[in-house]
């Protein structure tokens, strides 16, 4: 019986992974890994097997089911088998539905945190997410939701992507919120943010692909969020709004920066959507 290791790769380049975690990767017999994760990573195991279990969109049960068994079969025959998941595993990773399979096989697992996308987001545009007097409380939201939760801050939008009862919820809960996995929807989101309650000039800062060389950034308000689907279409992409949005500099009272003002450090939103056009 072997030992089920849940390990955080991190956003995106290899490097961002924890020292704990490359150290756990480089012991693995099977490495049962997703599609966020870097390919280089492999160098840090190169002596075991890969198994790619990446879900494209929307994570269904019976992928999610398929996953479990495959772990617990694993680790029925391998000494040490690394569940690797882009980001951090406890992070809008299914992490809880794995510990309980594992659980009730009476597996053992461990887990390693890793960088998730927010925390790469605000490295990436220096824009921390807590500020001073303004951003004293942070959540972490998936846009997207499988069913309509029991008490809904705002009425939902289906969403077309993550299959039928699928829904688009925005709120208001804290100084700055970061919503994952709302890359396909910004218009919808823009809209059930302003019905949630926020301002329409409220600041929104876009980034896909944090911690990527190629990562993308761009500025918004909630007003004008929708535009950004363009330039980060099919790329994963976290939206921040609010305190943590703003860029350093601009005052609490200045609301949002004009859209696509970029940090200097970031590959150009607007030299990329030149490049497509
Ligand atoms: N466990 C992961 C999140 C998995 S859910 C974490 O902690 O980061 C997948 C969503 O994460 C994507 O839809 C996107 O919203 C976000 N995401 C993952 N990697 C990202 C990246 N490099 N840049 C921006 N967003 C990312």
């Amino acid at each position: 019986m072997g030992t089920v290791l849940f390990i955080g790769a991190g956003p995106g380049a290899a490097d961002l992974i924890t020292l704990r975690g490359a150290r756990a990767l480089g012991r693995a017999d099977v490495v049962l890994f997703d599609a966020l994760t870097d390919p280089a990573l492999r160098e840090l195991a190169p002596r075991a097997r890969w198994i790619n279990v990446g879900k494209r969109g929307f994570c269904d049960s019976t992928g999610q089911a398929s996953i479990n068994a495959l772990m617990v079969r694993h680790a029925r025959e391998s000494a040490v088998v690394v569940r690797l998941k882009g980001g951090d595993p406890s992070v809008f990773g299914r992490l809880e539905e794995e510990l309980e399979a594992l659980a009730e096989a009476g597996i053992p697992s461990e887990v390693v945190p890793g960088v998730t996308a927010a925390i790469a987001a605000a490295a990436a545009t220096q824009r921390p997410l807590t500020r001073r007097g303004t951003g004293r409380s942070v959540s972490l939201s998936t846009a997207v939701t499988a069913r309509p939760s029991p008490a809904p801050l705002a009425p939902a939008d289906s969403h077309p992507e993550a299959g039928p009862g699928a829904t688009l919820r925005a709120s208001r809960t804290a100084d700055t919120e970061v919503f994952y996995m709302a890359g396909k929807q910004l218009a919808a989101l823009s809209r059930r943010l302003i019905e949630a309650g926020w301002a329409a000039e409220a600041p929104v800062s876009v980034v896909s692909r944090a911690g990527w060389p190629d990562q993308l950034h761009s500025d918004h308000s909630v007003l004008t969020l929708g535009r950004a689907a363009m330039l980060h279409a099919g790329r994963p992409t976290v939206v921040v709004v609010g305190a943590g949005a703003r860029p350093l500099g601009a005052g609490a009272a200045t609301g949002a920066p004009a859209d696509n003002t970029l940090a200097p450090a970031l590959v150009s939103a607007e030299a990329a959507a030149r490049a497509k056009a």
